[in-house]
Formats: structure tokens, sequence, C-alpha cells
């Protein structure tokens, strides 16, 4: 029978309810853990976690949470088992790696595609290290990322695609690490890049020369800056769009205005029959390893979205539209459960 692998075992695929794709319950740049001013401690921020999951659990239904935070953004098995066993909210881990200009430290980036796929396979079945150390927290799902920090789109890179050499070595281990498993693929974009190409499809065309299946890979921040044919050529081709940053204006204006265009743009996907092709997700940060808040530092809106405001705000605005519960549940329960499962 297929599982979803949580960080504190594995649960039926039924098991799963209502499940947030793409949330970080720790996100920390790599450096962070040296700096003086971003000295931390684990019972305190997983009381603090714990209490905002157990809340949407208990308020708004939520069973499961993606953490889709890699190693090298501050993934911490121990506080992730400790927020799930606070909360009662399943926390499905990531194994892989962030986009290269932000992640994929020095010594990663040296690595074969074969190395890189056999630590993946054991994050997912012995369990992910941390500080050198074997934790007995199993990863669920792979991330792998592309694109630069904006505001300009990505330079273009190997084979002709804007997808730098360490990132396509991550995305053809991700491949691997995939078909050996069976585990779901969880991405990140970068929006800009959206505007000059489609890097969604340039991701899957790599996946899928290594064997990937489409229909297992959630495509991570495609609605900020789209045009309705690149989402539809995602999903001609057999991948799950993630409905991201609802509540969080990343590079528009306000809340609201991306909220309107996110929904837009899902009414008219689920009008040419593509409902089993989408999943929601804040990418809330729900705790942030970081110093002060500077010019080089700015705050962001990740730390502050309301914890409710999906179901509050965002599927009111949905509902107006003519998307109802069925429709509702099949993005939140029914997709996620499809796709974690393995
Ligand atoms: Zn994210």
């Amino acid at each position: 029978m297929a599982v979803i692998r949580t960080v504190l075992g594995d649960i039926p695929a039924a098991e799963a309810g209502i499940a947030l794709t793409h949330e970080h319950i720790r996100y920390a740049y790599q450096g962070c853990e040296f700096d003086h001013r971003n000295v931390w401690d684990l019972d305190t921020v997983a009381e603090e976690v714990g209490r905002a999951m157990r809340m949407m659990r208990t308020e708004y239904g939520i069973r499961t949470i993606v953490d889709l935070t890699p190693p090298d953004i501050g993934r911490h098995p121990e506080l992730l088992a400790e927020t799930s066993r606070r909360s009662g909210v399943h926390v499905v881990a990531a194994t892989g790696f962030y986009a290269e200009g932000m992640g994929i430290g020095f010594y990663w980036r040296r690595k074969s595609v074969d190395y890189i796929a056999e630590t993946l396979v054991r994050d997912l079945t012995e369990g992910m290290v941390y500080d050198n150390r074997l934790t007995p927290y199993r990863a669920g799902i792979i991330k792998t990322a592309t694109g630069g920090m904006g505001p300009h789109p990505t330079p273009i890179g190997v084979n002709g695609r804007r997808i730098g050499p360490a990132e396509d070595r991550v995305i053809r281990a991700a491949a691997r690490a995939q078909r050996q498993t069976g585990c779901a693929i969880g991405t990140h974009t970068q929006p800009v890049d959206y505007k000059v190409a489609n890097p969604g499809i340039e991701m899957l065309d790599i996946l899928e020369e290594e064997g990937a299946d489409p229909g297992k890979v959630m495509m991570g921040h495609v609605f900020i800056f789209p045009e309705f044919e690149q989402l539809d050529a995602l999903c001609r081709r057999g991948a799950v769009l993630q409905v991201d940053h609802v509540g969080i204006p990343w590079m528009h204006d306000s809340a609201e205005e991306l909220d309107e265009q996110l929904a837009i743009l899902v009414c008219r996907l689920v009008d040419r029959g593509y409902i089993d092709r989408i999943v929601f997700s804040y990418d809330r940060f729900f705790s942030h390893g970081r110093g002060p808040i500077t010019a080089e530092e700015p705050d962001q809106e990740n730390t502050r979205v309301p914890l409710g405001w999906l179901f509050d705000s965002f599927v009111p605005r949905l509902a107006k539209k003519g998307f109802g519960k069925a429709e509702l549940d099949t993005v939140l329960i029914d997709n996620p459960r499809r796709i974690l499962a393995f």
C-alpha cells in the first residue's frame, strides 16, 4: 500500500488530509549558523512554531505540511520532528538542494550526479544527516531549484537553459532518486524567468531525460508572472502546478492583487480540465534564521502571512468565481495525497 513518508514515520496516504505542499518550518541561508546575532534555542522555536501549526490543525483542519526546505537553506530534522510532535501535524521533510545562487555549497558542487543521487536516496530511506550525525528522521520528497535572485532573468547556462551546471547535476540526481524510490519532487523556479522562457519546461526536459515521472513533479512559483499558455504547456506535459504565495505579495504590490491573479488563473485551468494538476500552499517561513532586519536583509512577507489566510480570504475569493467545495477537496486533499504517496 502506498504511504506518505513523514519525519515521524510512514502514514497511509489516506491519512494525509488537507495538505500544504510547500512551506518552511525554518528558512535560513548558508552561513547564518556562525552569526552571533542568529543564536537560537531549539526548544523555544519548536514551542513557538508547534503552537502555530497546532492552531492550523485545530482551526483550519490542516493535517499535513510539506517542509520544502533543502539542507542548504536550513533544514533541521530534529526541529521538524519536534514541531510535528507538538502540533499533531504530519511533516514531510525534503532532501535535495536550492538554486546555485543561494545554495549548493562548494562541497556538493564538486560531486557527480550519481554521488548526489545516492545521498538523496539515503536521506529518503535511511535518515537525514545533520551536523555530521545520522538522525532517525527520513525525508519524504526531493527539492530541486533553478534561477537567480532577480529582478533580472537568469542568464542562459548549460545546454541553452537558464540552469547552472550544479543545478543541472542536482536535477538529474533528483530524477534518478525518484526513479529508484517513486517519491515526489517539489521545485523552485524563478518567477522573472517566465517573462523570457518557460523555466518549468526547461527543468522538466532534464527530469524526463533522466526518466522522472512528470505527474510526481510539483512546479513551484509558476503563478507569479506566467502567461496562461505557459501553465497550459506544463499541464499538457503532465506536471503539477503549485499555487504558492497565497497571501504573500512576492514581486507584486499587494496580497489582494496577487491572490486575484492566482484565483483567475486557477479557474481558467479548472475550465480546461486541469483540476487534478493543482495544489495550494503559502511558502511561509514559520521561523527564519536571520540577523537583524536591514536594507541588505529586509523583512520578508513570508514570515507574516496570517495562518488562516488561505481559508479566510483566498477560498472565499475562489468561491465567488465558482470554485466550490468539491474542487477545493480535490486540490487540498486528493491531489497532494496522490502526488506524495510512494
Ligand atoms: Zn519556498
